[in-house]
C-alpha cells in the first residue's frame, strides 16, 4: 500500500488495499497485467551484469509481485514470503518437496488431502522419502513417531472430509524440539481464520482455486514461509520452473479483494444449515468443527475465528438407491469436488478407501457440501425436496 493508515488495518481492509499501488500504475486501481516473457536490458553492461529490477517472465512480474505482497501481508508479521504456483496440488508438492529429500521421513496426518498421500506414495516413495501416517486427534502424543532421519510433519485442520480438529500448536511444539519441519495445508480455514505462523507452522499452503479464486475458474495455490523455510521454498520453485499465468494472478488478486464479504457468509450460511441438518431424523451426525456437538469444537474455539462453507453429514443407513435419489433431486446443489466458488455443491464420498493409521467407520453413508452465497432459506428448501425423494426411494 502507498500509504500509512492511521490504525494497524483489519484483515477485511487489509484484502482490499494489499498489494496495490495505484500511484505505480498512473492511478489505476489495479496492478496491469503483465503478459510477459522476454526483459530487455537497456545496455550491454546491464545485459552481461544482469542488471535489472525484473529478468525474466518466470522470475517475476509486477502482477505476481502484487499478488505476492497481498498473500504475505495477509498472513501477518511472521511470514516471510510467499511463493505462487500453478494449483493447490502444486503447492503441496513443491512445499513437501523444500522440506525432504532422499533418506528422510515424514510424518502425515492420516485425513490429508487425498492427493497429497499420492504424492507421497509416489513421487517421494521413488525419491527415497518415507511417510508414516499418523492419526489426527495424536497432539503431542506425535513424538513417540519420530525417528532419527524424520524431517518434516504435514497437518491439515480440520481433515479433508472427515473434519477432525487437529492440535496444531502441540504437535508444532513437539516437531520443533525434534527439528522438523511442520507444513500446513490451510486452504479450509484461509489465513483470514486460522492464522498458521502465529501457531507454530513454518510452511502454510493454500489452494488458491478454492476461496481466493471464489469463482470456480482458475487454477491456483500458494504456499507461505517462515524465514527458516523461505529460501528452501523458493529455491525449489525456481528450480523446477513453476510459474502461474498472468491471467489466473490478475483473477486471484480479484479475488482476494471480495474474500473478506463472502466468507463471512459462507460460514453463517454453512453453519446455519449444518445445525438444520443436525435436526434431522435422516442425519446421524453433522462433522463441522463450529457446531458445539463436534468433538473438534474446543480446539476450534481456541485457534480458529470462523469457518468456511465446508462440512460433511453422516446419514443413517440407507439404500444406494436412496442417496442418489436425494442427490439427484437437488437443484441447487451441484455434484463437483472442487469447492470454495460461489456455488453450492454436494458429493458422496468414502475416506475408508484410502486411510491406513485409523479406522473409519461410519454409522452410514456420508456426504460433504459446500454452501455457497445463495440463499441459505432456498438452499434448505432445496435440501427438504432431496429427503423427500430420499423417503420415497427407499
Ligand atoms: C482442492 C484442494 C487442494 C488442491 O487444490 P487444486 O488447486 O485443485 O490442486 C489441496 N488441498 C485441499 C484441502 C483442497 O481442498
Amino acid at each position: 500500500m502507498a500509504k500509512t493508515p492511521k490504525t494497524p488495518p483489519k484483515p477485511e481492509t487489509q484484502l482490499v488495499n494489499a498489494g496495490r499501488d495505484p500511484k505505480a500504475y498512473h492511478g489505476f486501481v489495479n496492478p496491469p497485467v503483465y503478459h510477459a516473457s522476454t526483459v530487455l536490458y537497456p545496455t550491454a553492461a546491464d545485459q552481461v551484469a544482469h542488471r535489472a529490477r525484473y529478468s525474466y517472465g518466470r522470475r517475476g512480474t509486477p502482477t505476481s509481485e502484487a499478488l505476492e505482497n497481498a498473500l504475505r501481508e495477509i498472513e501477518g508479521d511472521k511470514c516471510a514470503g510467499v511463493a505462487l504456483l500453478p494449483s493447490g496440488l502444486a503447492a503441496i508438492s513443491t512445499a513437501l518437496l523444500a522440506s525432504a529429500g532422499a533418506g528422510d521421513h515424514i510424518l502425515m496426518s492420516d485425513s490429508v488431502y487425498r492427493p497429497t498421500r499420492t504424492f507421497c506414495e509416489g513421487v517421494f516413495k521413488r525419491m527415497g522419502v518415507t511417510t508414516t501416517y499418523y492419526d489426527p486427534l495424536i497432539g503431542a502424543g506425535i513424538a513417540a513417531l519420530f525417528k532419527p532421519n524424520t524431517k518434516a510433519v504435514f497437518v491439515e485442520a480440520p481433515g479433508s472430509q472427515s473434519f477432525e480438529m487437529q492440535d496444531i500448536p502441540a504437535i508444532a511444539r513437539v516437531a520443533h524440539d525434534k527439528g522438523a519441519t511442520v507444513l500446513m495445508d490451510n486452504t479450509w480455514a484461509t489465513p483470514l481464520y486460522f492464522k498458521p505462523f502465529e501457531k507454530g507452522v513454518d510452511l502454510s499452503i493454500q489452494a488458491g482455486t478454492k476461496y481466493i479464486g471464489g469463482h470456480s475458474d482458475i487454477m491456483f495455490g500458494c504456499v507461505s514461509a517462515n524465514a527458516k523455510m523461505l529460501p528452501a521454498l523458493k529455491e525449489t520453485v525456481y528450480t523446477m520452473g513453476l510459474c502461474v499465468g498472468p491471467d489466473d494472478m490478475n483473477l486471484a488478486l480479484r479475488g482476494l479483494r471480495t474474500m473478506g464479504v463472502r466468507l463471512p457468509r459462507h460460514f453463517q450460511s454453512g453453519l446455519q444449515i449444518a445445525r438444520w441438518l443436525e435436526q434431522r431424523p435422516e442425519v446421524v451426525r453433522v462433522l463441522h468443527p463450529a457446531l458445539e456437538s463436534d468433538p473438534g469444537h474446543a480446539i476450534w474455539q481456541r485457534d480458529f475465528t470462523g469457518a468456511c462453507g465446508l462440512f460433511s453429514i453422516v446419514l443413517k443407513p440407507t439404500s444406494e438407491k436412496a442417496v442418489y435419489a436425494f442427490m439427484d433431486e437437488l437443484a441447487l446443489f451441484g455434484m463437483g469436488f472442487s469447492w470454495g466458488g460461489f456455488e453450492s455443491l454436494v458429493i458422496l464420498f468414502d475416506c475408508a478407501e484410502y486411510r491406513t493409521a485409523t479406522p473409519w467407520k461410519p454409522e452410514g453413508p456420508t456426504l460433504r457440501f459446500h454452501i455457497g452465497l445463495e440463499d441459505p432459506g432456498d438452499l434448505i428448501a432445496d435440501l427438504e425436496g432431496g429427503f423427500a425423494a430420499m423417503a420415497a426411494a427407499k
